[in-house]
């Protein structure tokens, strides 16, 4: 099967916005940098990575008659907040477990940013106390089968939406857009920064690149703290995704990297690169971004830059993959 013949329920304006950072990128006095901005892709409760992903999920969903979106992330899930969007966009109920994903001593935590606006958009959010971890778990086996016995049609969307065999055609399908958009721009991204933790979203790209002429470097930035997880997640569903599009040939170890480094010791805990990253982008750009993700991986690409890593000839791909109500909780590190 080709990437055009799955059913996608389209959320998303169109292409999402690619534009160069400019002010960035001469302070960094090497590569020059372009985003490309998941943030803004959609008119659904600011966007998102998981937004495009569920284009393909929801058609799934509605083709099997479901009435109730199930989903499951950390207190401060921005993939949970878009479920909610999504379910309210086609009409469906959307409950949601959050769990304790990190240990964030802030009083309003689990009242503000994308918890507040999954309530807003009227989804059944539940807290629950376990700690972080993309797998299956108990509590969303539960509240799967207390939709199913309240007589209702769940469907079961995983953590980022990323262990589902359909996870990473949304980025699969980015891979191709940019590829477009690279005609119109007249510019070809040699190298890709992205921010990975549940995976799906840089092995979604991985796919799609694969399939292309050029080759090109996609870096995932891991954000999980967990590097050998996030590896083995990025590779599983890249391999996957590549043969349910019809890649026609294996990937290879290179084209999957997840580098170290930024992470800190803790998922959703910044460290002081990630508040650097933070600072500089929004000083120098008025770009916005999180502490948990995109501080992350933008802390990476800044020293990628400056040590040459990525050469001073390279244009840059930054991925923006949203996240940004998140940084309501984390107020007090800006105040
Ligand atoms: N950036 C943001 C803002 C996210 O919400 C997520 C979700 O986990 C990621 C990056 C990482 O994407 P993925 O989970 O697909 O690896």
């Amino acid at each position: 099967m080709s990437l055009d013949e799955f059913d996608r329920y389209p959320l998303l304006f169109g292409p999402s916005p690619i534009h160069p950072l400019d002010r960035l990128s001469r302070h960094l006095g090497g590569a020059r940098i372009w985003a490309k901005r998941e943030d803004c892709n959609s008119g659904l409760a600011f966007g998102g990575n998981k937004t495009r992903k569920l284009e393909y999920l929801l058609a799934d969903a509605l083709a099997r008659g479901a009435d109730t979106l199930v989903s499951i992330g950390g207190v401060q899930s921005n993939h949970t907040r878009q479920v909610a969007a999504v379910a309210a966009r086609a009409g469906l109920k959307a409950v949601l477990v959050q769990e304790s994903w990190v240990d964030w001593p802030d009083a309003v935590n689990d009242k503000v940013g994308n918890i507040l606006l999954s309530r807003v958009m009227g989804a059944d959010v539940r807290l629950a106390p376990d700690g972080f971890g993309i797998g299956v778990k108990e509590s969303w086996q539960r509240a799967l089968e207390e939709v199913r016995s309240g007589g209702g049609v769940p469907y079961a969307i995983p953590a980022g939406a990323s262990d589902h065999p359909l996870g990473g055609l949304g980025f699969a399908n980015w891979a191709y857009e940019v590829q477009q958009q690279e005609r119109e721009l007249g510019i070809f991204f040699d190298t890709v920064v992205v921010c990975s933790v549940t995976g799906s979203t840089q092995a979604g790209m991985i796919a799609g690149f694969a399939g292309q002429d050029r080759p090109r470097r996609v870096l995932g930035i891991d954000a999980s703290a967990k590097l050998d997880e996030t590896r083995a997640q990025v590779e599983k569903i890249a391999r996957d995704t590549a043969g349910r599009i019809g890649l026609g040939r294996d990937l290879r170890d290179d084209e999957i990297t997840v580098l170290p480094g930024w992470a800190g010791d803790r998922y959703g805990i910044p460290i002081q690169s990630t508040l650097d990253a933070i600072r500089l982008t929004g000083r120098l750009e008025g770009m916005i971004i999180d502490p948990v993700y995109e501080g992350k991986s933008m802390a990476a690409l800044i020293d990628l830059v400056r040590t040459r890593d990525i050469p001073a000839d390279a244009n840059v791909l930054y991925a923006h993959l949203g996240g940004q109500p998140a940084l309501n909780a984390y107020h007090t590190l800006f105040s």
